[in-house]
């Protein structure tokens, strides 16, 4: 199983961290290490002053694949979750600025939330999926798939044409604006629409 991030896929989150539009989708991995155990608090790690909560909604793939088309790409998953990737903003700055990849502020043990049930896409309407996530009770991001740059037809297709997706992996799909730092005893709670999706306490 593997996990696939989305990045700066919904263009209020790109410009609220200075970063420019993408003409293709920007992805990076997650090692399946990444995923929190259900019902698990969420421990900051000791090399980060910055864990910031990005609330993504999550596909899973259903069906194996490789190089799909577009036009196909909705018979590869028939679900969706909630999750948040967890992101160590200031090791993520430091590899920014010196060209470096990513996944030391974005791979660590728990840094993948995903949510303890899964939606069938049937009971969805795919192109407007609306998601919150609150902290401490206050929303404190809002997103709805309908501003994603890339829809989940797109980024299937895009990802398949690197990697071979198998049925189980996850993609999450990027975060809209709103993401912000944590701190010791803050409870996460993650919502689509307005079913209640996880809930996580941070130590
Ligand atoms: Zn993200």
């Amino acid at each position: 199983m593997k996990i696939i991030c989305i990045g700066r896929n919904y263009i209020d989150h790109a410009k609220e961290l200075g970063n420019s539009i993408p003409n293709e989708p920007l992805f990076f991995l997650k090692p399946e290490t990444a995923i929190q155990p259900k019902k698990h608090p969420f421990f900051i790690p000791h090399f980060s002053s910055e864990i910031h909560y990005e609330v993504e909604l999550v596909i899973r793939i259903g069906k194996a694949g490789k190089h799909i088309e577009e036009k196909f790409a909705h018979k590869y998953y028939s679900q969706i979750g909630l999750g948040i990737d967890f992101t160590a903003r200031d090791i993520q700055e430091e590899c920014k600025v010196k060209g470096l990849p990513w996944e030391k502020s974005k791979g660590f043990d728990g840094s993948a939330q995903i949510s303890n049930t899964f939606i069938n896409k049937s009971d969805l309407e795919i192109n407007n999926i609306s998601f919150t996530l609150k902290r401490n009770g206050e929303i404190v991001q809002y997103g709805n798939s309908s501003e994603m740059i890339f829809h989940f037809d797109k980024i299937i297709s895009y990802l398949s044409k690197f990697y071979s997706l198998k049925i189980g992996d996850l993609i999450y799909t990027g975060t809209p604006s709103g993401v912000g730092k944590i701190e010791k005893g803050d409870i996460l709670n993650g919502f689509i629409g307005k079913q209640e999706m996880f809930k996580v306490v941070v130590k």
